[in-house]
Parts: C-alpha cells; sequence; structure tokens
C-alpha cells in the first residue's frame, strides 16, 4: 500500500493535537491527526469545564466537540481508534504504519497524546474495576445515585470531583494519605463546606472487598496503624496522571524519568521536525488552556520547520 504523505501528523485528537490541527490547517498545510482513542481527549470525561476563557461552563463533550468541527472544517483528517504499528521519527522524511496496513509519511510529527488516570495499585482494584470502582466521575457519577461512596485523592481533581459526586451519593468519603491536601485553596474551601463529604487524611486503601461487586473497603490509619473497613458501594480514585508515552520507550524522543516528553520552549522534541504540546510533555500544571497554548507553539513552530524544508506551503496566519 502506498503511503499518503502530509506537511504534518499529530498523534492524540485532545485540546493540544487538535489545535495543533486548527492552526497547521488554517495555513494551509496538509494535516493528518490521529487518535487511538476518540477525538476530543481527557476533555470528554469531563462534565463541566468552567475555566476555559470564554465559555463560563461549557461540558467538556462540547468543547471537544467544537474543537474537532473546527480542525475538520479548517481541512484536517482525522482518524480514530487506529493502532501505531511502526513508527520512523528520525528520517527526514517522518513515516508511520497502523495495524491494518495503512502507511503515511511526513515532513513533521507532533505529539499530543496526553495522559491517563494513575491505578491506586493495591489488592482487589483490578477485580472491581468497572463493577464499583472508577477513575471518571463524569462517566459513573450517577450510577451511584442514592449511594455511598469514597474519592481516593488530595489534589485537584479529587477534590473538585468529590464535591461533583455529591450531587449523586449520600456520602462521599474523601481519603487521602497525607495529612493535608494539594489542591487549589477554593476546592479545599468547597469540601470543607459540603456536609456530605467526610474526609479521612493521614489514610490508606489497602483492600477492595466484596463479591460480585465492590461492598467494601479495608483503610488504614498511617498514624495508629488501626485498619478498619467501610462499607460502600464505589470507590473513585484521582491520584494524578500517567502520560501516556509507552509507544515512544525505547525510541529516539527524550523522555524524562517520570516517562514524560522532553521539550524545548518552542515545543521541539530532541529530534528535529518532532514536536511535542500538552499533558504529554514534562511540566507542572495541566490544564486545556496549557494544551491549547502548547498546541499552537508546536504548530507554528512546525509550520516554520514544514517552510524551511518546502516552499509550496504557505506562512501561518495568526
Ligand atoms: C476528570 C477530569 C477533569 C478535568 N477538568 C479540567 C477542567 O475543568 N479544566 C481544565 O483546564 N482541564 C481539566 N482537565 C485536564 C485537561 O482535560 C487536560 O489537561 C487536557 O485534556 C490535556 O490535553 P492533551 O491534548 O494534552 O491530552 P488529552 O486530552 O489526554 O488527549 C490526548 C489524546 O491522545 C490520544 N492518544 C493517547 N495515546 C495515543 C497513541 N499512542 N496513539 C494515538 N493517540 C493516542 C488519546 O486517546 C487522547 O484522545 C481535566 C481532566 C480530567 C481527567
Amino acid at each position: 500500500m502506498e503511503a499518503k504523505h502530509y506537511d504534518s501528523i499529530i498523534i492524540g485528537a485532545g485540546p493540544a493535537g487538535l489545535t495543533a490541527g486548527i492552526y497547521l490547517s488554517r495555513a494551509k498545510a496538509k494535516v493528518l491527526i490521529l487518535d487511538s482513542g476518540v477525538a476530543g481527549g481527557q476533555m470528554i470525561l469531563t462534565h463541566e469545564v468552567a475555566n476555559y476563557p470564554g465559555f463560563e461552563s461549557i461540558s467538556g463533550y462540547e468543547l471537544s466537540n467544537n474543537m474537532r468541527k473546527q480542525a475538520k472544517n479548517f481541512g484536517c483528517d482525522i482518524m480514530s481508534g487506529i493502532s501505531i504499528e511502526t513508527i520512523d521519527f528520525e528520517s527526514d522524511k517522518k513515516s508511520l504504519s497502523l495495524s491494518g496496513g495503512k502507511r503515511f509519511t511526513s515532513d513533521t510529527i507532533i505529539l499530543a497524546t496526553g495522559g491517563r488516570s494513575r491505578n491506586l495499585g493495591v489488592a482487589g482494584e483490578d477485580n472491581f474495576k468497572g463493577r464499583g470502582i472508577s477513575y471518571c466521575a463524569t462517566c459513573d457519577g450517577d450510577f451511584f445515585t442514592g449511594r455511598k461512596i469514597a474519592v481516593v485523592g488530595g489534589g485537584n481533581s479529587a477534590m473538585e470531583e468529590a464535591v461533583s459526586l455529591t450531587k449523586y451519593a449520600t456520602k462521599v468519603t474523601l481519603i487521602h494519605q497525607f495529612d493535608h491536601f494539594q489542591a487549589f485553596q477554593h476546592a479545599q474551601d468547597e469540601v470543607k463546606a459540603n456536609p456530605k463529604i467526610e474526609v479521612k487524611l493521614s489514610s490508606k486503601i489497602t483492600s477492595f472487598n466484596g463479591d460480585e461487586k465492590l461492598e467494601s473497603v479495608t483503610v488504614e490509619n498511617l498514624l495508629t496503624h488501626e485498619n478498619y473497613e467501610i462499607a460502600l458501594d464505589g470507590v473513585f480514585i484521582f491520584i494524578g496522571y500517567e502520560a501516556n508515552t509507552d509507544f515512544l520507550q525505547g525510541r529516539c524522543i527524550a523522555l524524562n524519568d517520570g516517562q514524560e516528553i522532553i521539550t524545548d520552549a518552542n515545543m521541539q522534541t530532541n529530534i528535529p521536525g518532532v514536536f511535542a504540546a500538552g499533558d504529554a510533555i514534562a511540566k507542572r500544571y495541566r490544564q486545556i488552556t496549557l494544551a491549547v497554548a502548547e498546541g499552537t507553539i508546536a504548530a507554528l513552530n512546525a509550520m516554520e520547520y514544514i517552510n524551511k524544508h518546502k516552499s509550496t506551503v504557505s506562512q501561518p496566519v495568526y
């Protein structure tokens, strides 16, 4: 099968990848966006986005749909549900193949594969995934209407989702291993003010228990080492993320110890013509605004790279 050529191939169709696609295709570059899941990335898991400028409140689904349509209308080809089989970053002409045999080449690649929720790694976790254990309040919160649940974590996601889950659950026990939370103060204040939330600091779940579905968790008080059981129907785990860079491990793209992609301020990786943006890169904050900004920077620099290598593509439109 002959390889189809693009000016840029973007891997990942979250806000970073879609923004990069919008900028590049608007500059008349030929762009292919590939996603192993569905376009939208983590935004699709987000019930409400209230901190994206221009929208006081918008569902993550609607925001991702808007971005996807905009990228498509500017001319990006978007393929969802793909699996990358081979990839060559190092040649001047980059190339990749998908399982099923489709092959593509490009002048530039933008890596925008985001991240995913981290597992707790506790006995019983795998058994009860989807049968009481969830990593997405928006997807599964409604299943726990009128029930007792726990939320694990102490960052912004854990605290915001604990509050949002009180819409469904009769009681939310918030379990965190440290003696303080890491979340923004306003998120902590909302938790404190919510009578449905009970906080258990310096505590950790040591096992998930049940038969067909989750029935209880065993919790250890890390100060007294006392173990006790909490009867509940569900546990939502929000303890951070891992960059989706498994497919890059052992390849030429430089990653840090956390397996996040290392970029410079131009979103350039260590390989010329390969850029990266969004939650997959090494950085402190992970937000849609940042993914969008980095997608923009990656696209503008990719465009400059393309123009240097090829004179037929127009200048970027700012
Ligand atoms: C529950 C929740 C609530 C959130 N709430 C907010 C909020 O209110 N405001 C805010 O600003 N941010 C919020 N965030 C964070 C925000 O969603 C992320 O920072 C943002 O989506 C990151 O964008 P991204 O494009 O880098 O990656 P992602 O959104 O993770 O998208 C990456 C895409 O790459 C695809 N992909 C992964 N690996 C591969 C591969 N090997 N090949 C091809 N495709 C691949 C994935 O399927 C995915 O579609 C929230 C996140 C979560 C989980």
